[in-house]
C-alpha cells in the first residue's frame, strides 16, 4: 500500500493533523532518513482544524521510527528463563484461549486482566473492554491513561455530572487570562502552547500565569510564575478564591441559579487568608494577590493543566478546587473561558468515551451505576447481571494482584509498564511472578517484553484504520497507508478473534474497524459524548469533526441547517450541566499536601516529567537520531545551593534514593528548580540507560477518587557518587 494520506499525529493528545506521502514521489529524490533508509514524508495538514498545518519535532520525525525494532511474528515460551520461539497466530491464539478458559474455571473471571493504552484507537478500546467487561465477566480492563488523566475524568464527572473537557483550542486565542497549572505546555503540548503564546504576544492585555515548582520553558514567558511548593495547589486555589470572595468579584447570580454546595465551599475558603496561603505555598504575598487580580479582572479565564495536577494523591480534589474558581466567576460555557485538561496520549480521550478504564463503560457510563450496566448488557445482548456494578482493578492493582496470585492471566497491549509504573522495581518483580502474560505491541524488545510468555505483533498507527480523539474532542479518522510488517495485526482484530474463539461468535463478528466504530457510536446516542452522527465514511469525506455529534448523515430534510448551526465547540453554553438537577457542584476540600513529604531521612522532594523531544519510554523516539541528539542522556536538575551542600558539580553522578529504590543520574545544576526540590525526566528505562529509572523512586499511592498514582512527588535523599 503506497498511498498518501491525511491522518493524526500518534504522539500527544494535542492531536495535530499530518499529511504523509510515500518515500518516492515522481520527479523527486527519494526521501531518506539519516542512515539512508527510504522513509515516508510527513508534514502538517493545513486543513486539520486543531493544528492548521503545525507540527512539533515528534510529529515531524515520526516516520523514522516506523520500521525500527518491530515485532513481526507471534512468539512464545513456556517460562521466562527460555528464549522465545516463533509460532503461528493459530498456536498463539489457541494458547491464549486455553489459558483464559483455565483461569475462568480455576479462579473465576476476576483472575483475568488486561492493561491497555492511550495509543489504542477507539475501535481497539471498544473491542477490548467489550470482551472483558461484557463477555468474560470481569471489569479488570484498565489502561495507561490511568497514570495520565484519570483525575481530570473524576474531577469533571463529580463537578459537572459527566466527563468531557468543556473547551476548544479556539479558546486559546480568545482568552483574557490563561492559568497553566502543572503543565509544561511549551515542551509537552507545543502546538497548543504556540497558539496561546501567539495570542499572548499579540495582545499586551492578555495575561499568562504559570503555576509550577520548576521554571520551565512555559514559565519563562509567563507574566507571572508561581513556583509553589509541590503539593500546595489546593492552598493556592482556595487562597485565590478567598481573595475573590473578599473583593466581591464573584458571580452570585450564576452561583445561585446554576450550582450547588457553595455555602460549604465558602466555609472552607474562609480558612485560606492570603498571608497563610503565601506562606504554605512558599510564594510572595503580592504574587498571590497579582494572580487573584488577574483572575478577578478578566472577563474570560482559561485554565490548562495536565499531569502536574492529575498525578497526585489528591488529584481529583485539585481538579475540582480549580473548577470551583471557574464556577464562582462563571468562567465556563463561553468563548475563551473554562477548565481545560490537556490529555497526554493521542487517544486517551477516545478511551474515555469507549469505556477504556476499569471504572467506566462506553458513552461516559459509570460502572458502579447499575442502570448504566443494565444499558450495556441490553446493548450487547447479555443476560441481566452479567456486568457487575463494581469497578475492576487498575493497572497498579493488577500488579499487586500478581503478587498475591489473584491474577492468572495478564494481557498487556501498546504500553510499557516495566518503565512507566510507579515503584517500578516492585512492578518488575510482580511481572516476573505472573503465571501467564501476553504482550501485544508493535516493538520488540521493550523492557516489558522481558516478562512475557506470548508476544503478539501489533499493527500500529499507519498500518491500520481507526479513529482517535484529541483534547478538544475533535475526532479524526487515521487511515491505513502502509502495510504492517511481517504478520502484525490490528489490536481490535486480535481481540475480536479471541472473542470468537471463546465462542462469542456473533458478538465479535466484525469485518472491519468501520463496523466496530459503527457499533460503538450507537451506544453513545443520547449520552453526553454523543458520537452517533459519526462514521468512518463521514470522517473520510468531511474530515475531522468534534463531538457531541448527533447529526445524521446524509442530512435529512431540515437537518442541514441544524448541522451548520451546531454548537458543539464548547460544552455547557446553556449553563445546564449533566447532573440530575442540571447544576454544577462546588467541592469543599482542604489541602492535604504530599503523601510523602520530605523529612530528615529523605530531605528532598523529587518531581518527574517529560522532555520536548521524547515520548513516554522511548519505544519510538529512542530510535530517532535527531531526538536522541536533543536528549542524549537522563539527568537530575539540582539547585546550585543544594549542589554546593553536597559538593555536586555539573555532570557529577548523583545517587538518588527513596524508600522504594535507587537510581543514578548526571547532575544538571540550575536555578530553574527550587532549593529542596529535584527533577528527573521519566523516559529512560533499562534498555536506554543503566540505573536511571525515575520510577524506581516514585510512590504508588493513588488519589482515592481517581486512583491515579502520585507520580509527581516523593521524598528522596541525594549522594554524590565518588568514582575511584
Ligand atoms: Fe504530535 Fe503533539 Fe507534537 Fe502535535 S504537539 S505534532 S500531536 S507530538
Amino acid at each position: 500500500m503506497t498511498n498518501s494520506a491525511k491522518t493524526l499525529c500518534p504522539y500527544c493528545g494535542v492531536g495535530c493533523g499530518l499529511e504523509v506521502l510515500p518515500p518516492a514521489q515522481p520527479g523527486k529524490p527519494t526521501n531518506r532518513d539519516s542512515q539512508g533508509t527510504p522513509i515516508w514524508q510527513v508534514r502538517g495538514d493545513r486543513s486539520h482544524p486543531s493544528s492548521q498545518g503545525k507540527v512539533c519535532v515528534k510529529g515531524a520525525t515520526v516516520s523514522e521510527s516506523l520500521d525500527k525494532n518491530r515485532l513481526k511474528y507471534p512468539m512464545m515460551r513456556d517460562s521466562l528463563d527460555e528464549s522465545f520461539r516463533r509460532v503461528s497466530w493459530d498456536e498463539a491464539l489457541e494458547a491464549i484461549v486455553h489459558r483464559i478458559q483455565t483461569v475462568l474455571q480455576t479462579q473465576g473471571p476476576d483472575g483475568l486482566s488486561m492493561y491497555g493504552s492511550g495509543q489504542f484507537q477507539t475501535e481497539d478500546y471498544y473491542i477490548a473492554q467489550k470482551l472483558f467487561k461484557g463477555f468474560l465477566g470481569t471489569n479488570n480492563f484498565d489502561a495507561n491513561s490511568r497514570l495520565c488523566m484519570s483525575s481530570a475524568v473524576a474531577g469533571y464527572t463529580q463537578s459537572f455530572g459527566s466527563d468531557g473537557p468543556p473547551c476548544c483550542y479556539e479558546d486559546l486565542e480568545l482568552t483574557d487570562c490563561a492559568f497553566l497549572i502543572g503543565t509544561n505546555t511549551a515542551e509537552c503540548h507545543p502546538i497548543v502552547f504556540n497558539r496561546l503564546r501567539q495570542h499572548h504576544k499579540q495582545n499586551r492585555k492578555v495575561k499568562m500565569v504559570v503555576v509550577d515548582p520548576r521554571r520551565t520553558k512555559t514559565a519563562e514567558v509567563a507574566d507571572l510564575h508561581l513556583a509553589i511548593k509541590p503539593g500546595t495547589d489546593i492552598d493556592l486555589f482556595n487562597g485565590i478564591a478567598h481573595l475573590l470572595m473578599r473583593w466581591g468579584t464573584i458571580d452570585t447570580y450564576f452561583i445561585d441559579e446554576c450550582t450547588q454546595n457553595f455555602p460549604a465551599y465558602a466555609e472552607v475558603i474562609s480558612h485560606y487568608p492570603p498571608e497563610l496561603v503565601a506562606r504554605n505555598c512558599e510564594i510572595r504575598l503580592d504574587d498571590l494577590e497579582t494572580a487573584a487580580k488577574y483572575w478577578a479582572k478578566s472577563e474570560r479565564v482559561l485554565s490548562l493543566w495536565s499531569m502536574g495536577m492529575n498525578q497526585s494523591s489528591e488529584g481529583t480534589a485539585k481538579v475540582r478546587t480549580l473548577i470551583n474558581l471557574h464556577l464562582m466567576t462563571r468562567n465556563i460555557g463561553k468563548p475563551g473561558a473554562g477548565p481545560f485538561s490537556l490529555t497526554g496520549q493521542p487517544n486517551a480521550m477516545g478511551g474515555r468515551e469507549a469505556g477504556g478504564l476499569a471504572n467506566i463503560l462506553p458513552g461516559y457510563r459509570v460502572i458502579t451505576n447499575p442502570q448504566h450496566c443494565a444499558e450495556m448488557e441490553q446493548f450487547w445482548g447479555r443476560p441481566p447481571g452479567s456486568i457487575r456494578p463494581q469497578r475492576g482493578l487498575t493497572g497498579v492493582e493488577m500488579m499487586r494482584a500478581l503478587e498475591t496470585g489473584d491474577i492468572g492471566f495478564l494481557w498487556i497491549a501498546a504500553t510499557n509498564p516495566a518503565v512507566s509504573m510507579p515503584d517500578v522495581k516492585r512492578t518488575q518483580e510482580a511481572l516476573r511472578r505472573s503465571p501467564f502474560t501476553v504482550y501485544q505491541d508493535a516493538y520488540y524488545p521493550t523492557e516489558t517484553s522481558e516478562y512475557a510468555h506470548i508476544l503478539l505483533p501489533a499493527a500500529q498507527w499507519s498500518e491500520k484504520t481507526g479513529v482517535m480523539t484529541n483534547s478538544e474532542r475533535v475526532v479524526t479518522l487515521c487511515p491505513e497507508f502502509r502495510d504492517p510488517p511481517g504478520e502484525a495485526r490490528p489490536d481490535w482484530a486480535v481481540l475480536a478473534e479471541v472473542g470468537r474463539r471463546l465462542g462469542f461468535v456473533e458478538a465479535f463478528r466484525f469485518n472491519s474497524s468501520a463496523e466496530v466504530f459503527a457499533e460503538f457510536v450507537q451506544c453513545t446516542e443520547g449520552r453526553p459524548c454523543d458520537y452517533s452522527g459519526l462514521s468512518h465514511d463521514r470522517l473520510r469525506q468531511q474530515g475531522p469533526l468534534q463531538w457531541p455529534y448527533p447529526y445524521q448523515w446524509p442530512s435529512p430534510e431540515g437537518e442541514e441547517e441544524k448541522e451548520q448551526n451546531r454548537t458543539n465547540k464548547r460544552l455547557y453554553t446553556d449553563l445546564r450541566f449533566n447532573t440530575p438537577d442540571g447544576r454544577a457542584r462546588f467541592a469543599a476540600y482542604h489541602s492535604k499536601g504530599l503523601a510523602e513529604p520530605p523529612d530528615t531521612d529523605y530531605p528532598f522532594i523529587l518531581t518527574t516529567g517529560r522532555l520536548y523531544g521524547h515520548w513516554h519510554t522511548q519505544t519510538r523516539t529512542g530510535h530517532i537520531p535527531k531526538i536522541r541528539k536533543m536528549h542524549p542522556t537522563p539527568f537530575i536538575e539540582i539547585h546550585p545551593r543544594d549542589a554546593a551542600r553536597f559538593k555536586i558539580e555539573e555532570n557529577s553522578l548523583v545517587e538518588v534514593r527513596s524508600r522504594r529504590g535507587v537510581a543514578r543520574f548526571p547532575a544538571m545544576i540550575t536555578e530553574a528548580i527550587a532549593p529542596g526540590t529535584v527533577f528527573v525526566p521519566m523516559h529512560w528505562g533499562a534498555l536506554w540507560a543503566d540505573d536511571a529509572e525515575a520510577n524506581a523512586l516514585t510512590h504508588p499511592i493513588a488519589c482515592p477518587s481517581s486512583l491515579q498514582p502520585e507520580l509527581k512527588a516523593c521524598a528522596v535523599q541525594l549522594e554524590k557518587v565518588t568514582i575511584p
